[in-house]
């Protein structure tokens, strides 16, 4: 009997070393990185209601990037000052977001390398008598929360004379615009342009402000190998045309 203990007993010792082996295994191998975007900035990042999935640049960049360089994420569009926060909180590994790559920014993030050029531009409802900064004088500004459009609106009030009111995204800023509660903001070019395109009551005033690139981004010091992979795949899909499907896709 004593025998029989004994040799059950070495089997299942065998047997847990043996599982333990394998989950170790199992977890080297499936890092699955969290993705964090906005959720309405079309034609980067916008919810489909047909399919009940969000599509857009970023979207598609981001699936081929992965796809190319071997590595599985969940994308989260949680907005973008909220998408910036969960970096910076490590509660996600990397945002993309129509995100500019600026100075400022580059204090706390890794970027990779710029992936789309585009600015700001100044918004007005379509009926608008309002021709530049000048005309700005006591009214009111929409701000996005985080975003270069808010900060270019706050540098300027003083010397402009106009207040600014801050939304949490793009659309409630045009509604804003559109209601009448505000009367400018400043937004992405290419983003205004695609919602104008598509049937948004509001007109562009004047040039294109602070020209960048749009860049993908982790928190400063964190997951160096998420950029590397980022560069490396864009320069593939750059390479083999993917990228430039995808821009005509959303019509760029
Ligand atoms: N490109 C702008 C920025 O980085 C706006 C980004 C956004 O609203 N998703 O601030």
């Amino acid at each position: 009997m004593k025998k029989i203990f004994a040799l059950i007993l070495a089997i299942l010792m065998v047997a847990s070393l043996a599982a333990c082996g394998t989950t170790t295994t199992d977890t080297d191998e499936a890092k699955v990185y969290t993705i964090v975007s906005d959720n309405a900035f079309a034609p980067f990042e916008s919810f489909d209601s047909a399919t009940g999935e969000y599509v857009g640049i970023d979207m598609d960049i981001m699936a081929a990037v992965a796809e190319d360089q071997g590595f599985e994420y969940n994308m989260m569009n949680v907005g973008f000052d909220p998408a910036l926060a969960k970096v910076q909180a490590g509660q996600a590994d990397a945002v993309i977001a129509g995100m500019t790559i600026t100075d400022e920014r580059r204090e706390i993030f890794d970027f990779s390398e710029g992936y789309f050029e585009d600015g700001q531009v100044m918004v007005v409802a379509k009926d608008s008598d309002i021709d530049s900064l000048d005309d700005l004088s006591g009214k009111v500004v929409a701000t996005k929360n985080g975003t270069m459009g808010a900060e270019y609106a706050n540098a300027n009030k003083d010397q402009y004379g106009y207040t600014t009111k801050a939304f949490e995204g793009s659309n409630e800023q045009y509604q804003a615009i559109i209601n009448g509660n505000c009367d400018a903001c400043f937004e992405d070019y290419t983003v205004i342009g695609d919602a104008i395109k598509n049937g948004v009551e509001l007109k562009t005033v004047g040039e294109k402000i602070n020209p960048s690139f749009y860049g993908f981004a982790v928190k400063k010091g964190t997951n160096p190998e998420l950029i590397e992979m980022f560069n490396a795949g864009l320069a593939n899909i750059k390479e083999n045309g993917k990228y430039d499907e995808i821009l005509a896709k959303y019509g760029m």
